[in-house]
């Protein structure tokens, strides 16, 4: 596996691979990886020729109280799984090779930021479609996956690139869990062995959901207080919302429709932990 640090080189990696005709996954990610980044890993390898992995902490989606500089880090064990998995380079950049002093350049999208994570960290998506761009123009793929873990960035990513017409087809995978229900996330490693217990209550409150759905129910606003109520039952729960969308624009809606499809979606904190997770439902 080649390792990259700087911006240039990794430009000349990948326009050397796409002169000779090979086709790129690219795979972003911020490093403490498990088995939800390695699936995603396995899809890009699926749809192309090359893999590219990158590891970078992206300050610029961190808000000022966010965990930026206490983010987990692990680059010997996470190049040893990438090498396992037969990936063909790794980015792994600075902050400053990403960033170079006189950086001043930004992309935005505007509707589909603004609800959800959006009304939680104000700044969190405009870093991550900065990155996102930045690191499209550095690795150019062809396909470029994602984790619907964060579904609301799927769905950012996929406008950006229509709008801004990335030559670059977005594919999506699905969350993979603990064997227990809990989605995997670096940010479980933060958890204590009582926090990991009480964190099971996400998973459970969006099964009891798919449940009451499954059972005819269509009113989101029973189906957001019965899961309010499932997250309250554990003491060191603090929602930051429970939602439910159209999958497709990420407008709320008061009624589920037959034929439409929907997310659920929980920020949650377990003690001091923000945690995250959603379920996708096609009635
Ligand atoms: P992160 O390193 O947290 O920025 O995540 C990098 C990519 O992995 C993003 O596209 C995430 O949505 C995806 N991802 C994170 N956790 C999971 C999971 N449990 N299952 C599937 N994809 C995931």
């Amino acid at each position: 596996m080649k390792i990259f640090n700087s911006a240039p080189e990794m430009q000349a990696f990948s326009l050397g691979q796409k002169q000779k005709g090979r086709k790129i996954g690219f795979v972003p990610t911020m490093g403490y990886l498990h088995e939800g980044h390695l699936s995603l890993v396995k899809r890009a390898k699926e749809q192309s020729d090359i893999v590219i992995v990158s590891i970078f902490v992206n300050p610029t989606q961190f808000g000022p109280n966010e965990d930026y500089t206490k983010y987990p880090r692990d680059e010997e064990k996470d190049k040893s799984l990438l090498e396992g998995l037969g990936v063909d380079a790794l980015f792994l950049p600075t902050p400053e090779a990403v960033y170079p002093s006189g950086f001043q350049t930004y992309v935005e999208v505007e509707e589909i930021t603004k609800k959800q994570e959006g009304e939680y960290r104000p700044t969190h998506f405009r870093g991550v479609t900065t990155i996102v761009s930045i690191l499209f123009n550095i690795t150019m793929p062809d396909v470029a996956v994602f984790g619907q873990k964060d579904a609301q960035q799927a769905e950012v990513i996929k406008r950006m690139v229509k709008d801004l017409r990335f030559p670059i087809k977005i594919d999506v995978a699905p969350i993979v869990r603990e064997f227990d229900g809990l989605a995997k996330s670096s940010r479980n490693v933060y958890l204590s062995e009582k926090e990991r217990q009480d964190a099971l209550v996400l998973s459970r409150s969006l099964q009891q959901a798919e449940d009451m759905i499954k059972a005819g129910e269509k009113r989101t606003s029973v189906i957001i207080g019965k899961i309010n109520e499932t997250l309250a039952s554990v003491d060191s729960s603090r929602p930051d919302y429970v939602r439910i969308v159209e999958a497709a624009s990420f407008q709320e809606s008061e009624e589920l429709q037959d034929g439409k499809s929907y997310y659920i979606l929980i920020a949650c904190r377990i003690g001091k932990t923000r945690l995250i997770d959603n379920l996708y439902l096609e009635l």
